[in-house]
C-alpha cells in the first residue's frame, strides 16, 4: 500500500476508506462492519468520516467496527461548517470522539465553507491539537482562492484539502492540486468513482479489461499515481473493498495513461470546484 506524508510528518495510507452512506441501515449492519475490517486488513487504514454522516451514525459505525484496531487507523472526521468557532467546534469534537470511541481524531476537517470566519476556525482547531483531541487539522471543499485565504489568515499548517476529484472531474488538476503540491499539503480525493457511476463507464471498462482489472481499480490506480493524493473510496461490501485494494498494485503505463487522456480529457483552463 503506498503512503503520503502530511506536512506534520504523519505517514498515512494512500488508499483509505470512505464512510458516507454507512451506518445508517441496520440490514447492512453486518457486511459494512466486514467491509470495514477487509479494508484495514488489506492496508486501508485511513478512514475518513463526518458528524454530518447519518447525523453521527457512521462515526458510531466506525467506532463499533474498529474500536479494537484503533492504534492501526488514521481517523479523519469533518465539523459542519456552522460548528466551526471557537464555541461550537470543541462540543462538537467531543461528540465525535464520543462516537468514534476514542480520545483523538487523527484529522479533523472543515467540511466545507461557511461564515464563521476562517481565522477563528484556525484557532478552534489549534486549541484542538493542543489540547491532544486532535493530531492534525485540514479543510474540505475549499478551492485555490478559499485555501489562499486560508493561509493568509495562519493556516499554513492546514494538513490537507479533501475535494471531488476522479477521472470525470479533473478540474483541481488544472490549478489547485498543483498548489497543494506546491505547499507540501495533501489533496484527499473524494467520490474517486464517481459514487459508483465511473464503474459503468464503457470507456473505462474497455481499458480494465484490456489490463485484466476492473473500471474502480484503474479509477483509483489513476489517482494513487499523484504523489500527494489520498483517495478514499467508500465499499459497502467486502468483496468491493477487496477490489478496491488490489488497486495499490496496479500500474498504469503511459499507453494506458494516454488512453485514459482520450477517454477523460484533462482540464485546458480554470473551473470553479466542484461539490457533491
Ligand atoms: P465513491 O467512493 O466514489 O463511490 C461509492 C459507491 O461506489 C458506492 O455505491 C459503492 O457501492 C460503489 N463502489 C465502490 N467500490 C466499488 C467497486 N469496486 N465496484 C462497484 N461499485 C463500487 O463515492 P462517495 O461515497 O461519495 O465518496 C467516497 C467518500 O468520500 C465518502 O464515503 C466520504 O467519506 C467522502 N466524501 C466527502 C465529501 C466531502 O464533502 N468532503 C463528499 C462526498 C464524499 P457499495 O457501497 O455497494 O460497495
Amino acid at each position: 500500500m503506498g503512503s503520503v506524508t502530511l506536512p506534520g510528518g504523519a505517514t498515512v495510507a494512500a488508499l483509505g476508506q470512505g464512510t458516507w452512506q454507512m451506518g445508517e441501515r441496520r440490514d447492512l449492519r453486518t457486511a459494512e462492519i466486514a467491509a470495514l475490517r477487509a479494508g484495514v486488513e488489506a492496508g486501508m487504514t485511513l478512514i475518513d468520516t463526518a458528524e454530518m454522516y447519518g447525523e453521527g451514525a457512521a462515526e458510531t459505525l466506525i467506532g463499533e467496527a474498529l474500536g479494537d484496531r484503533r492504534d492501526d487507523l488514521f481517523i479523519v472526521s469533518k465539523a459542519y461548517p456552522q460548528n466551526a468557532g471557537r464555541e461550537r467546534l470543541p462540543k462538537a469534537c467531543e461528540a465525535s470522539l464520543r462516537r468514534l470511541g476514542t480520545d483523538r481524531i487523527d484529522l479533523y476537517l472543515l467540511h466545507w465553507r461557511g461564515s464563521v470566519p476562517f481565522a477563528e476556525t484556525i484557532d478552534a482547531m489549534h486549541a484542538l491539537r493542543d489540547a491532544g483531541k486532535i493530531r492534525y487539522w485540514g479543510v474540505s471543499n475549499l478551492d485555490r482562492d478559499d485555501m489562499a485565504e486560508l493561509v493568509a489568515a495562519g493556516g499554513e499548517d492546514c494538513a490537507a484539502d479533501q475535494i471531488l476529484y476522479n477521472l470525470g472531474r479533473r478540474g483541481p488538476e488544472f490549478d489547485l492540486l498543483p498548489w497543494l503540491d506546491a505547499r507540501q499539503m495533501a489533496g484527499m480525493a473524494y467520490s474517486p468513482v464517481e459514487q459508483g457511476r465511473l464503474v459503468g463507464n464503457a470507456a473505462l471498462q474497455e481499458i480494465a479489461d484490456a489490463l485484466s482489472a476492473t473500471p474502480a481499480q484503474v479509477a483509483l490506480a489513476w489517482l494513487l499515481r499523484r504523489k500527494n493524493l489520498i483517495a478514499i473510496p467508500k465499499a459497502g461490501t467486502a468483496a468491493h473493498v477487496r477490489e478496491n485494494a488490489g488497486a495499490a498494485d496496479l500500474h498504469l503505463d503511459d499507453d494506458v495513461l494516454a488512453a485514459l487522456d482520450r477517454a477523460f480529457p484533462a482540464p485546458s483552463k480554470p473551473s470553479r470546484l466542484e461539490m457533491l
